[in-house]
C-alpha cells in the first residue's frame, strides 16, 4: 500500500513539472498563493489569463471540486478559452489521459450570464417567475417608450430624453451604483431638469418588467447584487463557491465589485488579476479603481506583479511602452520581452480610406505567401463601420474573412421575429414578444394586437387567457396556425431543438410575404438554426443569446467554415485578451483615436490612448498603424457626412514615432495637393447656398 501511495506521489509530482513547468517564478507565486485575497497587476502579454488557468488547475489538483470554482471573464469565447486552457493543465496535472475528457468548469462565464444562471436557481426565494425572460437593449427601450407613453410623459411641454437616452440613463445609474442625481449631473447633465420624471419612469419601468417578468441586462446584475444584500443570501451563495477568480478585472463596474465583496466579504478565496493600463469599458461604468483599490479593500491581499511580456517581440513592446508612458495616471509597470527580434512596427499613411483598404489587403496577402494564415493576422478599427471600405475590398478579392462586433444579425427583424416566438412561448407574459408575434400573423393590426395584449395582462393564468382569445374576423383563418405553434412550443410538447424547426416552419411563409430579400434572411436563420441546436435548452439558447449578445453574429455561428482559412475584422473592444501574429490598426488618425466625440474632457481622451494601447499590445510580430489623410465621418449627425483632413493620431508623439518605422507620410499627397490647393480653401457649399439666399 506505501508504495503504491509512493509511486503515486511520483507521478504526480513528474506531472505537475509538465503541467507548470513553463511559468515564471511569478507566475508561479500566482498559482501556489493560498487562498487569502490575490491580486496580480500585469501589463499586456504577461501571461495573466494564462496564469489563472493555471491556478484553476493547481487548485483542482489540490483537490478543489471544479463544480465550486466560479470564473468570470470578460465574454463567453474568453470563457470558453480559459476553461480549455485550464482543461489541459488540469489534464495533465491530474495525470489524466489526454484522450479522457478533462474535468468541466460549469461555472465559468460572464458576470451577466452567471448571473442569470443563479437568479434562475433561486427564482422561488427571491418572488422572480422562474422562466423570466431577458430583454436585450432594443427590446428594453421599447418597454422604456412604453412605460413613458402609459405615463404620458410622451406628451410633456418640453423635450423629454428619447427612449435610448432614458436607458442610458438608467443603466449608467445601475451599473456605476450611483444616485441618480449624480449620474445626471456627471454624464448627462442637459436631462437633470427631468430628475424627477426619469425617476417616476424608472419607477414604471421597474413596475412593468416585473408584471411581464422580464429582467433587462443590467437587472443581471443589480438583481444579483440585491439579493446579496439579504445576509442569508450572501451566506448561501459564498459558501456556494470555494474560489472566485476574475479575469480583466480593470473592466469590472461598481455592481460587478460590490458583487464580489458581497460573495467573499474577507477576500477568501478570491482572485483578481487585470491590467489598469487596458481599462477600456468607462463608458459603461466600469470603474477602473476597482483594480487600484483592491488591496485597500481587503485586508491582506498578496499583489503579484509580472513583468515579463512573452507576446510581442521588443521592437512591439517599445512602441506599446512608450505610448502608455505618456498617460499621466497610472500604476507604473516596466515590461521586458525576451522574444527574438522581429520587424520594427510602422506607421503608414495613405490618401483615403479606399487606399487603406487595398494597402490592408495587399499586406495581408503578402504576409499569407511568406507563410503567416489569415488566421493569425487581425485588422483591428475603433467602430464596426470604420470596416465598410475594408469588407467591400476584401469582397472584391474573395479573401475570405469573420466580423467580430456590431450586433446586426441579432438585431435584423427577421432574427428577432423567429427568437420572439420562441420567447413568447418560453415566457407567456413577455408582452414584446407577444406582440412581435401577433404582428405577423396576416389580418392581425395594432388594434386586435393591442386587445391580445390586454388579455395577457391578466393576474390569472395567461395562456389560457391566450388560448380563449377571439382575434378579429381578419385574422380567423391565420391565428389558429400561430396558435397551435404557441400551444406546442409552450407546453413542451414540441422538445427542443425540434421546436426551433417548429417555429421556422410557421415563419418562413411570412418571412416570404413580408420581405423581397427573404431568401438572404432565410440563410441568417439557418445560420442560427446551426447555433440553436447545439444548445441543451431553449431556454439556454435564448438566455446565452441575449445575455452575451456576444460581441457579435460570428461569435456565435463560429467561424463560416472550420478548416478554411480566414482573416479577423474586429473592433478593438471586441479584441480584448487575444493575439495574432499581425495586426493591422485602421484610422489611427485624430477624430477616430481619440474620436470626435470622446475629445470632450481629459479622462476620454486617456481611455482613448488606452484603446490604441490595447489595440497595439495584441500584436506578436507584425504591427502597423494606418493614417488615412482623408477620413470620412458620419458619427456627428450635426455635421453631416463629410471628410474630415486628418492629423495623425495625438496618441503617437515624436517619442512614440520615434519607435516605428514611417511610411508614406507627407510624401503621399491627395489629388487636392498637387494642385497646390490647401485643404478646404474652397467653402463650395456656402457659395453654393448663398444662390439662393
Ligand atoms: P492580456 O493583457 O492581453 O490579457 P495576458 O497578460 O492575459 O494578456 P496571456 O494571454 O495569458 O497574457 O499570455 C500572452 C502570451 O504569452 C500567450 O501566448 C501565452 O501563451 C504566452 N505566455 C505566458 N506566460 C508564458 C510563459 N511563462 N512561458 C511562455 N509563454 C508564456
Ligand atoms: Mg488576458
Amino acid at each position: 500500500m506505501a508504495g503504491r501511495m509512493y509511486s503515486a506521489e511520483m507521478s504526480v509530482a513528474t506531472l505537475e513539472l509538465d503541467a507548470f513547468a513553463h511559468l515564471n517564478a511569478a507566475q508561479r507565486s500566482a498559482v501556489e498563493h493560498d487562498d487569502s485575497p490575490l491580486l496580480v497587476i500585469a501589463g499586456a502579454g504577461s501571461g495573466k489569463t494564462g496564469t489563472l488557468a493555471a491556478r484553476v488547475a493547481r487548485l483542482v489538483r489540490d483537490g478543489a471540486d471544479p463544480q465550486r470554482l466560479l470564473l468570470l471573464t470578460f465574454s463567453r469565447r474568453a470563457a470558453h478559452e480559459m476553461s480549455r486552457r485550464a482543461g489541459l493543465l488540469m489534464q495533465q496535472a491530474l495525470g489524466v489521459p489526454a484522450s479522457a475528457r478533462p474535468p468541466a468548469l460549469p461555472w465559468a462565464g460572464t458576470f451577466h450570464a452567471i448571473g442569470a444562471r443563479l437568479l434562475r436557481d433561486m427564482a422561488p426565494a427571491l418572488g422572480l417567475a422562474p422562466g423570466f425572460t431577458v430583454l436585450d437593449r432594443p427590446d428594453s427601450e421599447d418597454l422604456m417608450a412604453q412605460a413613458r407613453a402609459d405615463l404620458g410623459q410622451a406628451e410633456l411641454p418640453r423635450r423629454f430624453p428619447q427612449k435610448a437616452t432614458c436607458l442610458a440613463i438608467h443603466s449608467r445609474a445601475v451599473n456605476s451604483d450611483q444616485p441618480l442625481a449624480e449620474v445626471l449631473q456627471r454624464a448627462f447633465p442637459w436631462c437633470s431638469p427631468w430628475e424627477p420624471e426619469l425617476r417616476r419612469l424608472f419607477a414604471a419601468y421597474a413596475t412593468a418588467k416585473h408584471r411581464q417578468a422580464v429582467l433587462d441586462y443590467d437587472d443581471l446584475l443589480l438583481a444579483w447584487a440585491t439579493a446579496l444584500e439579504e445576509p442569508a443570501v450572501a451566506r448561501a451563495l459564498g459558501a456556494r463557491f470555494d474560489h472566485v477568480l476574475v479575469d480583466e478585472y480593470q473592466d469590472t463596474n461598481r455592481l460587478q465589485a460590490a458583487i464580489l465583496s458581497r460573495l467573499k466579504p474577507d477576500g477568501r478565496g478570491l482572485t483578481v488579476v487585470g491590467d489598469d493600463a487596458q481599462s477600456i469599458y468607462s463608458f459603461r461604468a466600469a470603474e477602473w479603481r476597482n483594480i487600484l483599490d483592491f488591496p485597500a479593500r481587503y485586508a491582506g491581499t498578496g499583489v503579484i506583479a509580472l513583468e515579463q511580456n512573452y507576446r510581442s517581440t521588443p521592437a512591439i513592446l517599445a512602441a506599446s511602452n512608450a505610448l502608455i508612458a505618456e498617460a499621466p495616471e497610472r500604476h507604473a509597470k516596466t515590461l521586458w520581452s525576451a522574444a527574438p527580434e522581429g520587424p520594427r512596427p510602422r506607421i503608414v499613411t495613405v490618401a483615403d480610406e479606399g487606399a487603406q483598404a487595398a494597402w490592408v489587403a495587399d499586406e495581408v496577402l503578402q504576409l499569407r505567401e511568406q507563410g503567416l494564415k489569415l488566421m493569425r493576422q487581425a485588422v483591428l478599427f475603433r467602430t464596426g463601420t470604420h470596416a465598410a471600405a475594408l469588407e467591400m475590398e476584401l469582397t472584391r478579392r474573395r479573401i475570405p474573412f469573420v466580423k467580430y462586433g456590431g450586433l446586426r444579425f441579432l438585431e435584423s427583424t427577421h432574427v428577432k421575429d423567429l427568437l420572439s416566438l420562441l420567447r413568447w412561448a418560453q415566457n407567456p407574459r413577455h408582452a414584446l414578444a407577444a406582440q412581435r408575434c401577433a404582428l405577423l400573423v396576416p389580418g392581425l393590426g395594432p388594434a386586435g394586437t393591442r386587445r391580445l395584449l390586454a388579455a395577457l395582462d391578466t393576474p390569472q393564468d395567461p395562456v389560457s387567457a391566450v388560448r380563449a382569445w377571439v382575434p378579429p374576423p381578419s385574422a380567423r383563418a391565420e391565428w389558429p396556425g400561430l396558435l397551435a405553434l404557441w400551444s406546442g412550443l409552450q407546453s413542451g410538447e414540441i422538445a427542443w431543438p425540434q421546436a426551433f424547426d417548429a417555429a421556422l416552419k410557421w415563419y418562413e411563409p411570412q418571412l416570404q410575404r413580408l420581405h423581397e430579400d427573404a431568401a438572404v434572411r432565410m440563410g441568417d436563420l439557418r445560420q442560427l438554426r446551426q447555433i440553436a441546436i447545439g444548445q441543451a435548452s431553449r431556454e439556454r439558447f435564448l438566455a446565452d443569446l441575449t445575455i452575451d449578445p456576444p460581441q457579435a453574429s460570428s461569435d456565435e455561428a463560429g467561424p463560416p467554415h472550420r478548416d478554411e482559412d480566414y482573416l479577423i475584422l474586429s473592433t478593438i473592444h471586441s479584441a480584448k485578451g487575444q493575439e495574432w501574429s499581425a495586426v493591422h490598426v485602421l484610422n489611427v488618425v485624430d477624430g477616430c483615436m481619440p474620436a470626435d466625440m470622446a475629445t470632450g474632457n481629459a479622462a476620454e481622451i486617456e481611455e482613448e490612448r488606452r484603446l490604441l494601447y490595447v489595440a497595439m499590445t495584441r500584436a506578436r510580430r507584425h504591427l502597423n498603424l494606418l493614417a488615412p489623410q482623408r477620413f470620412h465621418v458620419t458619427q456627428q449627425a450635426r455635421w453631416g457626412d463629410r471628410h474630415l483632413y486628418a492629423g495623425l493620431s495625438r496618441f503617437l508623439s515624436p517619442a512614440v514615432q520615434a519607435c516605428f518605422d514611417l511610411e508614406g507620410g507627407p510624401a503621399v499627397a491627395d489629388s487636392a495637393a498637387a494642385l497646390g490647393l490647401a485643404p478646404d480653401s474652397v467653402d463650395l457649399a456656402a457659395r453654393l447656398l448663398k444662390r439662393w439666399t
